[in-house]
């Protein structure tokens, strides 16, 4: 008989119940991962809470927070195909005000061109994770983006009005210093005047602006508890998702006492006494510059998932899947005792894999012969010092 308990909530619910869930996020490329990264045994309740909770406060702080790795990412951009370059959250702004919406949220663009969000948006997503998906926004949610481009390369241009359009899909859009097609003075109001004149002052003066970013502070640990338990379950099945283990990732998963995550939280690192110096050591070997690396390792009778977010050890996450891996049976910890890994580019679309971490490590450290297909991918990277400059006037 089909399963038909939610691996999140571990309820029983009926077959419309459940939808497709990311265990890897789909806005970081989760949909071009293998199966493991996705299950349909989380039910619609806990898939939307899941990604307003914790994916979008995880992906948020992790665009705000990682501005760097920006220019890697972009290196595997196919800047034929005028991709979308995401927008990064930035928070809230409280130095401009328009007369009709309550709220303000800024976005940040290569470059440090910016967007301006006014909305009224107070629903459950608005409170808990500042905003939540603009491309989702709706009807008279959609509210009003002010774009402010901080180049004059009509490349760059080209790809911010791209990536402008399709983000802030149904919102209505105003430029503030470039002439959007189909969008005269004359077909804005005296309030969106006003404000597009008040944001190219702030924009000429020099001052820097606040912005506050309101983080739901646990994210990290729900986050990696739902990975545990949503990767332990892809793994390992009924036999993982009834397990003690599994209903401790469900306490973390589901705990709103702040507190009491803190003191959950290293009791799920706990294998870090015995294992954590073995696994620094090759760790640094498993990145890929402008990739997501996802690796399942085993470290004695642990099994730990480490995933290097675009490379470079810039947003590591680690957790632990299981403390009792001799319990379980997969053929890929039979087929490969030192563990395995993926890559995913989702700028590319590109997952590759599995590949056994050996053959990483040898391929990071200079052999390259094994793993043809990531000689194939590097080759695929462009260094961004090729790519044209932002401001054509600086260019010597
Ligand atoms: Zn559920």
């Amino acid at each position: 008989m089909q399963d038909h308990t939610c691996i999140y909530c571990n309820q029983e619910k009926n077959t419309d119940e459940f939808s497709l869930e990311h265990i890897f996020p789909d806005s970081l490329g989760g949909a071009f991962a293998n199966n493991i990264f996705k299950t349909r045994l989380v039910c619609q309740r806990c898939n939307s809470l899941s990604g307003l909770y914790v994916d979008s406060s995880f992906v948020k702080n992790f665009f705000s927070t990682t501005l760097p790795a920006f220019s890697d990412y972009l290196g595997y951009y196919d800047f034929e195909k005028k991709p979308i370059i995401p927008f990064s959250y930035m928070g809230f702004v409280e130095y401009i005000k328009h007369p009709n919406y309550k709220y303000c949220e800024k976005w940040l663009w290569c470059g440090g061109s910016m967007i301006y969000h006014f909305h009224n948006n107070s629903t459950e997503s608005f409170q808990t994770i500042a905003g939540g998906d603009p491309r989702k926004r709706k009807g008279k949610n959609a509210g009003e983006v002010y774009l402010v481009g901080l180049t004059d390369n009509p490349f760059w241009i080209e790809l911010l009005l791209n990536s402008f359009i399709k983000q802030f899909k149904k919102s209505k859009k105003i430029s503030v210093n470039y002439i959007l097609p189909n969008q005269s003075s004359e077909s804005l109001s005296n309030e969106q005047q006003n404000i597009k004149k008040e944001l190219f002052t702030i924009h000429q003066s020099k001052d820097i602006q606040k912005h506050t970013m309101p983080i739901n502070i646990d994210f990290n640990v729900r986050f990696q508890a739902k990975l545990s338990l949503g990767l332990g379950y892809s793994l390992f099945g009924k036999q993982f998702s009834t397990s003690n283990e599994a209903n401790f990732y469900r306490d973390i998963f589901w705990n709103k006492d702040h507190k009491k995550l803190i003191e959950l939280q290293p009791k799920m690192m706990s294998f870090f006494s015995k294992g954590k110096n073995d696994l620094e050591k090759f760790m640094k070997f498993l990145n890929f510059k402008g990739c997501h690396g996802l690796f399942f390792i085993p470290v004695s009778n642990t099994l730990v998932f480490y995933g290097n977010l675009y490379g470079e050890n810039q947003y590591p996450i680690l957790t632990v899947i299981t403390n009792e891996l001799d319990k379980y049976e997969h053929e890929l910890i039979k087929k490969y005792p030192y563990g395995w890994g993926y890559i995913l580019v989702p700028q590319r679309e590109l997952f590759i894999g599995e590949i056994e971490i050996p053959n990483i490590l040898a391929f990071n450290t200079g052999d390259k012969s094994f793993l043809p297909e990531l000689i194939e991918l590097e080759s695929l990277y462009q260094d961004q010092s090729e790519l044209p400059p932002f401001n054509l006037e600086k260019k010597d």
